[in-house]
């Protein structure tokens, strides 16, 4: 009687977390633009089903090598090298890993008991998979309520449905981010822009824009060939991010085009950032196979007008980049 009473218990738990995740993704997603409520409630859900005092869901951050929560019950976020502590094990070894005396444990990390005073008694870490069978993230629980430990085998059997959520909600979020980066400059694509757009540019009253064009690009790839087109491509991109830095981004329009968006920022503030790039652009040389190639770049500014689409906004700007390109290139114009 017991059994059944609890196994209710757990199902109207389930069901109340779905019913918040399925209105929060009705109400809220698109204003968020990622699976972070998502990552907050499974991370609910599973210390509520494997009857923990915490819970996280840990992200593999395979170029930094780092290990970030992208939700943690009871603690702010913590990032740490992959090779670190009982997550960065299980992700090496690909397996779920449990003990109930962590501080004999030789992987144990007690950094963040020392830092905030909290005993861990008990641990049980799941690795989380893709699609393809390639280890993406972990979900952690800590602290089993009560006196007994985890269990290997029953806890990793109920926290298996908080897991495997949280792994297609972290794979939809890298396809995303893939989806709106431009591979070749690290820079955001066009989609990106239109997703900035839509989320973060909604929020904040006064931006500005930037587009860019190198001049002769052509001339480049036929010269040198496309490879050393690719490293100019490249070095403009690292020009674009230390020139704008927290100010506004840089996105990858397509081709040798480049658009800079501008936060809090007006027509006057969008001619000096442009000035700047330009500036920079002209006194950079990119080397390739030994060789020292050098462009130059022009700009067409403008101050948004929310009145208008994006594309509306963006072709102002553009008509502008075209008249710097007619009165000559290495130039800024900003009417
Ligand atoms: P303008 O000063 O008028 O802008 O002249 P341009 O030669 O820069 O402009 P045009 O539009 O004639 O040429 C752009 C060139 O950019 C053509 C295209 O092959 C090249 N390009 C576009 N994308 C890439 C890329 O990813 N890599 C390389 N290497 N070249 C690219
Ligand atoms: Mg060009
Ligand atoms: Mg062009």
């Amino acid at each position: 009687m017991n059994n059944v009473t609890s196994a209710e218990q757990i199902l109207n738990n389930i069901f109340d977390i779905m019913q918040q995740l399925y209105d929060e993704m009705r109400l809220k997603s698109s204003a968020r633009g990622d699976h972070l409520h998502v990552f907050d409630i499974f991370a609910e859900l599973g210390r509520t089903l494997a009857d923990a005092d915490r819970a996280s869901f840990w992200r593999w951050d395979k170029p930094t090598h780092k290990l970030i929560t992208n939700a943690a019950t009871g603690i702010d976020q913590i990032i740490i090298d992959d090779t670190t502590g009982l997550v960065g094990r299980a992700l090496a070894e690909n397996r779920t890993i449990v003990t109930n005396d962590p501080y004999n444990h030789p992987d144990f990390n007690s950094a963040v008991d020392k830092r905030t005073g909290y005993v861990t008694k008990s641990i049980l870490v799941m690795p989380v998979s893709n699609c393809r069978g390639e280890v993406i993230g972990a979900f952690q629980v800590i602290n089993k309520l009560g006196d007994a430990g985890f269990d290997e085998v029953d806890d990793a059997k109920r926290l298996s449905i908080a897991a495997f959520i949280c792994g297609m909600a972290l794979e939809s979020d890298l396809f995303l981010a893939d989806s709106q980066h431009d591979k070749l400059t690290e820079l955001k694509n066009r989609f990106g822009l239109y997703s900035d757009w839509q989320t973060t540019y909604q929020r904040i009253e006064r931006l500005a824009l930037v587009m860019c064009d190198i001049d002769h690009f052509k001339r480049v790839n036929d010269t040198y060939g496309h490879n050393a087109g690719d490293a100019v491509l490249k070095n403009v991109a690292r020009i674009l991010r230390s020139t704008v830095g927290d100010v506004g981004t840089a996105y990858r329009w397509g081709g040798e085009e480049f658009v800079i968006v501008l936060k809090d920022v007006g027509l006057d503030g969008a001619v000096e950032i442009a000035e700047r790039v330009r500036r920079a652009a002209e006194a950079s040389s990119c080397l390739f196979d030994g060789r020292e190639i050098r462009v130059t770049m022009s700009f067409g500014c403008s101050e948004l007008d929310r009145a208008h689409s994006i594309d509306e906004n963006i072709k102002v700007a553009d008509e502008r980049l075209y008249r710097a390109k007619e009165a000559g290139r290495n130039r800024v114009v900003a009417e």
